[in-house]
């Protein structure tokens, strides 16, 4: 392991001028003058002035231009830290490019803990120094007896095992009894011992296991770990987590949810011994320094953590993980628009290390490289010790659909009641948070809207508000219609989750039951949540997609999918794809011990091709099917597309800039360009969207092409904006 000075990297000193990488939106690197006595090489981390402001920034190389150098500027400091790796470096350029981000602004991501970059503080600590106190008491005794290790304690601890107060300890220091000393501060995490636990593979996970092997080339691969829910691919790769912690390489486990870190930190520790160091944006700012500087100075071996964790400078990364790697929330949609998934992959390509998707239910670009054997194929068949996959049928709405007001069909209340009589668990999931997507008034038909945003105002009723699910704008909720005055006359269209609890409690009255989304409290109190759920202290569980991500409850033996066609019916490529997923996720919670589990789905489209995969549970058919359907209409995997949203103050202009885009647009063979055309969410945060879509096969360098096209474009002026969006995964 590497001390904090002694650091096994070369440095190749570079001067007198050199380019440097400044975390802020501009388009590359400056030119910075090293001054005397500053020994620097490509990856230093460094302050330097940028106009009136010191600014943190990453030496890059040596400077591109050869002129004027009588007036750069002065680096101002570096960092007693390792340099950056230049595999990192080269996956920040390579982010950069792909996405047409600002490459400043892809550095912020690697940089993402300022105080991580000063020496860690040490720790204040006591140890015994000559004779004893002249005057002994029986708590001065009690003190020295513990210190009688040898080792140095540091206060709070002494405190805390000798059970005296503060001035028991500073008395002893004040008659020279103890010494004080600084001990350097511990690393945040100790390192995780491969051989401390493994599991007993089955024989089905052992042939993966060893597949996994066989392909390890000691560099770059992928292997897509591709088992239904339970069938132990957890247990598959941490033994690929050990192997890479034997060959003293560094790991890294990406989750799509930061409320799944907890029990998967559990996890690890059980398996490693120690637990894995962690990385997500609820950490506090001292957590994250001493993970960040951990892991560039080696100390810390493995992370499980959110995608952010995809830029910390690791310095000898040897295998990352993803699990549910077809997760939608691995693409990142604010600054730098990059997803997750491709970002590990082009990491790993850099420093030639391993990546290990794992899933249930791959994403079709996934299944498609491990289909033409870009990607190795490890299934896993069955679930582990044999529990089975639930039962599932679909509920058709138009012939079995529940009574009027009502939103939980009369056959699937039955299975709940039988459930309850039995002891078991239900899981009611709907993947809408509030009360109701809409509020209507019956007297003048007016629809309560988000004054910013052209979408409707979600009734969340045990807050007594309404709310905008795209900007966050909240009103309370009103007595009387705000547009035609009358009295008790708005009404609630369409269930939410909140809706549902309230049909659940007046029909099942005795059942306990819990309401779990994202917006419901802390990650702590969700996770109390989860924990009481596991228990058995609730009966009916209603959830959105945060109960269908990974966990897994011991009691849960019915899942009812309130409305399954929800998120069919967009202009999404991947509508069908998504749903499949979810679906297959969430069905896949029930049964999941020895019991056999059932699940429903209420549908009005009982024949679509996702209900009916899911129902035959032939999900090779899906796969086959959504790549055939995907292949004809030239989509990801078999082309690409990005799109390209102009926003602007008033429509009119933003329209009119996005015309003269669209006029601007270099021709290219197989390069179809759509709209531009008001975008399906036309307005948010006040600001008109217009979309254009690109598409082109899949050589093609699209990303170049965009560059080359928005440089030839007429600039955004004022307040008109252009964002781009390469593979872009959602729609709206
Ligand atoms: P997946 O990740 O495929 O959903 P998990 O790895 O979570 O599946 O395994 C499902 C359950 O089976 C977990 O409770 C896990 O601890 C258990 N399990 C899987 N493989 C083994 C094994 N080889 N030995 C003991 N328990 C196992
Ligand atoms: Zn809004």
């Amino acid at each position: 392991m590497f001390g904090l000075f002694s650091f096994s990297v070369v440095m190749t000193p570079l001067g007198p001028v050199v380019s440097v990488m400044v975390s802020v939106a501009v388009d590359g690197p400056y030119s910075y003058r090293v001054p005397e006595g500053m020994v620097v090489t490509r990856g230093s981390i460094v302050v330097v002035p940028l106009g009136p402001r010191p600014t943190l920034g990453v030496v890059w190389g040596e400077p591109k231009d050869n002129f004027a150098h009588n007036r750069t500027k002065d680096i101002a400091h570096v960092f007693d830290v390792p340099p950056l790796s230049e595999e990192l470096l080269r996956t920040i350029d390579w982010v950069a490019r792909y996405t047409l981000a600002q490459p400043g602004m892809v550095l912020r991501g690697a940089l993402r803990s300022r105080e991580a970059l000063d020496p860690p503080r040490p720790i204040i600590a006591y140890e015994r120094a000559g004779s004893p106190p002249e005057r002994m008491t029986e708590a001065r005794a009690r003190v020295l007896s513990v210190m009688d290790d040898g080792f140095p304690w540091a206060k709070p601890a002494l405190i805390g095992a000798s059970g005296v107060s503060a001035a028991v300890v500073d008395g002893l220091v004040k008659s020279g009894a103890l010494r004080q000393v600084e001990i350097p501060a511990p690393p945040p995490v100790l390192p995780p011992e491969p051989d401390y636990a493994p599991a007993t593979l089955s024989a089905g996970q052992q042939a993966g296991l060893d597949m996994i092997r066989a392909h390890d080339n000691g560099g770059f691969s992928v292997a897509l770990l591709d088992g239904i829910t339970g069938s132990g691919k957890t247990e598959v790769f941490f033994e690929s987590v050990a192997d890479a912690l034997v060959a003293g390489r560094q790991v890294a486990v990406i989750l799509p949810e930061i409320a799944l870190t907890h029990t998967f930190l559990d996890r690890f520790e059980k398996r490693f011994g120690q637990r894995a160091a962690e990385w997500h944006s609820e950490m506090t700012p001292v957590q994250r320094a001493r993970v960040w500087r951990g892991v560039l100075t080696g100390d810390v071996r493995a992370v499980i953590g959110a995608r952010s964790a995809l830029f910390l400078p690791f310095r000898e990364l040897g295998l990352l993980v993803l699990d549910e790697e077809h997760d939608g929330a691995f693409k990142q949609a604010d600054r730098v628009n990059y997803h997750g998934r491709d970002m590990a992959i082009v990491r790993a390509a850099m420093a030639e290390a391993r990546v290990i998707l794992s899933s249930a239910t791959p994403s079709v670009e996934s299944r498609n490289n491990a289909n033409i054997g870009r990607y190795a194929h490890v299934r896993l068949e069955s679930r582990f010790a044999d529990a089975a996959l639930p039962d599932i049928t679909a509920l058709d709405m138009r012939i079995d659909g529940p009574e009027k007001g009502q939103w939980i069909a009369p056959k699937l209340a039955r299975a709940v009641f039988d459930a309850l009589d039995r002891e078991e668990q239900a899981l009611l999931f709907l993947n809408r948070r509030g009360y109701a997507p809409l509020t209507l008034c019956r007297t003048c038909g007016h629809q309560y809207q988000c004054p910013e945003c052209s979408t409707w105002l979600v009734e969340h009723r045990f807050r007594g508000v309404l709310m905008c699910h795209h900007c966050g704008h909240e009103e309370r909720a009103p007595d009387v219609c705000g547009s035609c005055g009358a009295t008790d006359s708005l009404v609630a269209v369409g269930p939410g989750i909140e809706r549902i609890a309230e049909e659940v409690a007046t029909r099942f009255p005795g059942a306990r039951t819990v309401v779990l989304s994202s917006d419901m409290g802390s990650m702590r109190q969700i996770r109390d949540r989860f924990a009481e759920i596991a228990r058995g202290e609730y009966d009916i569980i209603i959830g959105t997609q945060l109960v269908a991500k990974g966990h897994h409850f011991e009691k849960l033996s019915l899942v009812g999918v309130i409305d399954a066609d929800l998120g069919l019916a967009h202009g999404d490529p991947r509508a069908a794809e998504k749903t499949f997923q979810v679906l297959t996720q969430v069905t896949g919670r029930a049964g999941r011990e020895s019991r056999s589990g059932k699940a429903f789905l209420q549908t009005y489209h009982p024949d679509h091709q996702v209900m009916r995969a899911m129902i035959s549970g032939d999900r090779e058919g899906f796969y086959a099917h959504e790549l055939e359907v995907r292949k004809q209409g030239g989509l990801p995997p078999f082309g690409r597309l990005a799109a390209l949203i102009v926003s602007g103050n008033e429509h009119l202009e933003a329209m009119g800039y996005a015309r003269a885009i669209m006029a601007a647009a270099p021709l290219a063979e197989g390069v179809r360009r759509f709209g531009p055309a008001d975008a399906p969410v036309a307005m948010v945060r006040g600001r008109h969207r217009i979309r254009i879509l690109v598409q082109s096969p899949k050589e093609f360098d699209l990303s170049g092409y965009v560059r080359f096209w928005l440089q030839n474009s007429p600039p955004a002026k004022g307040n008109l904006r252009v964002q781009v969006d390469i593979d872009p995964m959602s729609f709206y």
